[in-house]
């Protein structure tokens, strides 16, 4: 269902979310003049715009993907910048290192467009590897939705590291390499940063994939602490693999570079591996519920959080959110965005093709 109604500060055009009275986007899916960014997946952050507002913390992932001679205003979180009359600014989102929210204000109204946002019933968990959710109060908030049924109930991340460590241990015990199967982008540094208890407990070494790696490096130079990581090709001694905890995003799954480890038990982290079906359908031996995005309950409290009294969904279960919504008296409906779909792939991300045809596309997408 769309909803429009004249006055509104931000709206669905055919190029992406867009606010009239400013006269620009948000994560636009197609060029435009100027485009504020909420973070720098390729998804939300496309080639080809004029101008770029994000966050500074974004700047050197959004330069290393999109070319370093793009146009780009940077701000602090709760910085406010005037364009065009209306008040913008950026606030933490918990999803990737910059992810931001997008608040923008005009002539009385406030609306927040999300982006991607990692928060969860567990109040207390937040993603250490980046600043963590913060709401916004505003008249309209635009959420994403991508684990929007009530299915989607994440377990403390402690619990799903201590897995993840614990299958480590065991595949080290019975000398094989550990392939864990995250994206390159956000999903990769979070498990850096979980299994530092392996590490601490003499498990190593740690290998990281090409395209991994200089993600890292930009989180470090942000000051998130990780594991020391090491690629392949610098692993001399291979009986190391034998031991080692290896990331790599999942398109590696069955290609040649994973046959380089040896023997080795595979595992995908994401919040599709909740999914009974998932885990075989990717074709890997065990599956671990982790994801940067909210779950369920995640959900209903940021959008409880920010007071608003209108709420527009996007990416996900938007009917089944938007129904919910209702239910409880808000005023609710949906854009449809080109968020999520087929576009991890421009990152090298996708996994490698199902060997099943039932495999219904979001398995394959971020999470
Ligand atoms: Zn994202
Ligand atoms: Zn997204």
């Amino acid at each position: 269902m769309k909803m429009a109604a004249a006055g509104d500060l931000i709206v669905q055009r055919p190029e992406g979310l867009y606010c009239p009275a400013g006269d620009f986007h948000i994560d636009p899916w197609r060029p435009v003049a100027r485009a504020v960014i909420t973070h720098a997946h390729a998804d939300h952050a496309r080639r080809g715009h004029g101008a770029y507002l994000a966050t500074a913390v974004s700047e050197g992932v959004l330069r290393a993907r999109l070319g370093a001679a793009i146009t780009l205003q940077g701000l602090a979180y709760g910085e406010a910048v005037m364009v065009n009359g209306v008040r913008v600014s950026l606030h933490p989102a918990g999803h990737v290192l910059g992810s931001a929210q997008v608040r923008v204000e005009h002539a009385g109204q406030v609306w927040v467009a999300s982006g991607d946002y990692f928060t969860s019933g567990h109040t207390d968990d937040v993603n250490s590897t980046c600043a963590p959710f913060e709401p916004v109060r505003c008249h309209c908030f635009i959420t994403e939705s991508t684990f929007g049924l009530p299915i989607y109930r994440w377990r403390p991340q402690a619990e799903v590291m201590a897995e993840i460590v614990s299958w480590w241990a065991a595949n080290a015990e019975a000398g094989q390499a550990s392939l864990l199967l995250g994206y390159s982008f956000g999903k990769a540094q979070r498990l850096l940063a979980g299994v530092q208890a392996g590490v601490d407990a003499g498990l190593g070494p740690i290998v990281v994939h090409g395209a991994v790696a200089p993600l890292n490096q930009a989180y470090r130079a942000a000051g998130v602490a990780l594991p020391a990581t090491v690629l392949l090709d610098a692993v001399t001694d291979k009986a190391l693999l034998r031991r080692a905890l290896v990331v790599a995003p999942p398109a590696v799954l069955g290609s040649a570079w994973s046959r380089k480890l040896g023997g080795h038990s595979d595992a995908f982290a994401s919040g599709w591996m909740q999914l009974r079906g998932a885990r075989r359908r990717q074709g890997v031996d065990r599956g671990f519920v982790l994801s940067d995005h909210a779950d369920w309950p995640g959900l209903q409290a940021a959008i409880a959080a920010t007071g608003a009294s209108r709420v527009i969904v996007t990416h996900g279960y938007e009917a089944v959110m938007v129904r919910w919504l209702r239910e409880q008296g808000l005023e609710a409906g949906s854009f449809h965005t080109e968020y999520g779909e087929a576009f991890e792939a421009e990152d090298g991300e996708a996994p490698a093709a199902p060997a099943a045809p039932a495999a219904p596309a979001p398995q394959l997408l971020s999470g």
